[in-house]
């Protein structure tokens, strides 16, 4: 439990010190370096390289902070309920009855809990699912982006070829080794490992989305997939994605924003609070 708690407060810091760093050099290396000097015809790709980037940027941590904004819980229920039978003391959540479990991290009772997500340090359940989906995307997109202007960073500025695809897999060792020996600046090194830290998140965050989406489509959620459990009454997909991403999905995709209409009983809790 202690590891878990750790986790829950290293992993939000990693996602924000990566951010950061993503930040500080794309506008302090990457654009400079990539598209130098007041020439006009650089200066419309450069707007829309920015563009590009800021959006992502912002879709990320738009989606970042309504995954946090709009929790999954239950609140009606806030005393640490009785287990089920079936619940195991291994995972991070008691299992309780009807879809219902209560987060030993988050100390609430989630809704059709789907996982505790330590990025955000939250449960993932009926309410913030979209918004996670979105995030997991955007973040993705964000970092494979970064990756390939980094590339280019490295091209222009360290005359490094990326011609030969093996020189993706000799590029830490080598510049490892390179840097013990004085040839490298550590700021090459550690744009080497960025680049890596890069590709790592995109690849993962991609993976990880393409399983929820499947997951959302099926109506099932990760909780029910650990326990081996099937859905009762299965549902066509279509509708099971309208039930997460609401009627109003496209704007959803392409803004951080609220697009499924609050049902009455939503609406009750808001006026509680
Ligand atoms: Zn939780």
């Amino acid at each position: 439990m202690i590891k878990l708690r750790l986790l829950n407060a290293v992993a939000p810091a990693y996602f924000f010190m990566a951010t950061v760093v993503t930040f500080i050099l794309y506008f302090c290396l990457f654009i400079p370096t990539i598209f130098p000097g007041p020439d006009t015809t650089m200066r419309g790709s450069t707007t829309l390289h920015v563009l590009a980037f800021l959006f992502l940027m912002f879709n990320a941590l738009g989606n970042y902070v309504m995954t946090i904004k709009y929790p999954a819980e239950s609140a009606n229920e806030s005393a640490v309920p009785v287990c089920s039978p079936h619940c195991s003391d291994k995972v991070d959540a008691h299992y309780l009855l009807n879809g219902r479990h209560f987060c030993k991290l988050c100390k609430k009772v989630i809704l059709k809990r789907d996982h505790h997500c330590f990025f955000t340090g939250n449960c993932i359940g009926n309410k913030n699912m979209r918004y996670f989906i979105m995030f997991c995307i955007y973040t993705s997109c964000t970092c494979l982006y970064s990756l390939v202007l980094g590339v280019a960073f490295l091209t222009v500025e360290y005359s490094i070829s990326f011609e030969n695809p093996l020189t993706f897999l000799t590029l830490l060792p080598l510049s490892t080794g390179y840097f013990f020996m004085g040839s490298i600046s550590g700021l090459q090194l550690f744009l080497v490992l960025m680049l890596y830290v890069w590709l790592g998140i995109g690849l993962v965050c991609a993976g990880f989305c393409c399983q929820q989406v499947l997951l959302v489509a099926r109506g099932q959620t990760w909780c029910q997939l650990q326990r081996g459990e099937l859905v009762d009454t299965p549902s066509p997909w279509r509708s099971n994605l309208k039930d997460v991403f609401g009627t109003r999905w496209i704007l959803g995709l392409i803004l951080p924003v609220q697009t499924v209409e609050m049902s009455s009983q939503d609406a009750e809790e808001v006026k509680q609070d």
